[in-house]
């Protein structure tokens, strides 16, 4: 429980390799003055098979074996990320998947700011409360 007695929550936040290394302070600013406090912060690489398996849900997608590679293309940075709402509240700052779109319709967003494109769009978070707490028992395993 947070000081105003609102319930906190955990969510993960990943920057995937081709911003790790640029955007690391500009982002846990961001996210900070949102009101998310950044809990614990870990840099890490993944294999294929591990990116596999954190995408598993996406593996019958046209795109699974572009996402696999990306994502294990180099180190990530994991975040945990909590505070009131804090799943909801950090997809709205990642914003939308493409960032074409994202510089659109959420010019403020991660992704507007520092995602390529479809593929690489430079950021994931955990989409519900199921995902958050697999998406960190992953990452925690390491
Ligand atoms: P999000 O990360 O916004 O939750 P998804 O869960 O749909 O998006 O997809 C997981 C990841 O797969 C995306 O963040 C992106 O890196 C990649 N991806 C999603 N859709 C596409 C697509 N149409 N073409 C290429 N890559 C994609
Ligand atoms: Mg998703």
């Amino acid at each position: 429980r947070g000081t105003d007695g609102v319930t906190s929550e955990d969510t993960l936040l990943l920057m995937k390799p081709n911003i790790v290394g640029r955007a690391e302070m500009d982002v846990q600013r961001i996210v900070t003055e949102s009101g998310l406090r950044v809990i614990l912060t870990r840099t890490l690489q993944m294999d294929k098979m591990q990116a596999s398996q954190f995408y598993t849900e996406h593996q019958e997608r046209s795109f699974f074996a572009e996402l696999v590679d990306y994502v294990s293309s180099g180190p990530v940075v994991a975040m945990l990320i909590s505070g009131p709402d804090a799943i909801r509240h950090l997809r709205k700052i990642v914003g939308p998947t493409d960032p074409a779109i994202a510089r659109l319709e959420h010019p403020n967003s991660l992704r507007a700011l520092f995602g390529v494109d479809k593929t690489m769009n430079s950021f994931h978070a955990s989409d519900s409360h199921e995902s958050a707490s697999r998406e960190i028992h992953f990452i925690n395993s390491y």
